[in-house]
């Protein structure tokens, strides 16, 4: 099972990827927290990410392309994946199928812009295991503190409403588009966004197991 999961910044793509991982006993790959913690370790890929980041930008194709490449060879990646993240561009998903980086079902969540800004402002993320919550729609057990890991819940720096709105628009510049070429490949499978975590896990699971497209 090679899964992607599409759709804007704040659609809940980690948090769903990781109860379908969770379920699926396949590992849920972001490329947004792998980028994180290359920022936090200081690595050069980090120090190159700093300034993306804050303006919610994205990094150079091939920098990330080789980050998930490299990632995708480990062997608890040999079952399958979800891609959390990535691809993000049309030139990425041309990389990957030119590389051999396989892709089955693209399963785009869909949340409308004025939904996203609201969920944003809520958003608590774990810096160390990357598990994400919301102060009012999936708050954590203990106020302020992941549930997985124990860590110090914060806010993303690129969670700040000036840099959402940046991050909104070059999504539907930039990836956007890449609806229409997995739409071609057949692989594409719309699931609404809103409502409950759980609501919107049950969908996932039926366009996953090829329910609903
Ligand atoms: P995310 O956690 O997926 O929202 O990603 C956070 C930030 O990491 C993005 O705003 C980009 O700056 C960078 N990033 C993550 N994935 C990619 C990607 N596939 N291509 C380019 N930049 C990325």
């Amino acid at each position: 099972m090679k899964l992607v999961f599409f759709g804007p910044p704040g659609a809940g793509k980690g948090t769903q990827a990781a109860k379908l991982s969770e379920k699926l006993g396949i590992p849920a790959i972001s490329t947004g927290h792998m980028i994180r913690q290359a920022m936090a370790e200081g690595t050069p890929i980090g120090k190159l990410a700093e300034d993306y980041m804050s303006r919610g930008t994205l990094l150079p194709d091939d920098v990330v392309a080789a980050l998930a490449a490299e990632r995708l060879q480990a062997d608890d990646c040999e079952k399958g994946y979800i891609l959390d993240g990535f691809p993000r561009t049309l030139v990425q998903a041309e990389i990957m199928d030119k590389t051999g980086i396989l892709v089955d079902h693209v399963i785009d969540i869909e949340v409308k812009d004025e939904a996203i800004v609201k969920r944003m402002a809520g958003r608590r993320v774990c810096s160390k295991c990357g598990a994400a919550f919301h102060v009012e729609f999936n708050p954590p057990k203990q106020e302020g503190v992941c549930d997985i890991c124990g860590e110090a819940l914060s806010i993303r720096e690129d969670d700040v409403p000036e840099v959402v709105l940046n991050r909104l628009r070059i999504y539907h510049e930039q990836t956007e588009p890449l609806k229409s070429y997995y739409k071609k490949q057949n692989k594409l499978f719309a699931v609404c966004g809103e409502g409950s975590v759980e609501e919107i896990f049950d969908r996932i699971q039926k366009a996953v197991s090829g329910e609903e497209k």
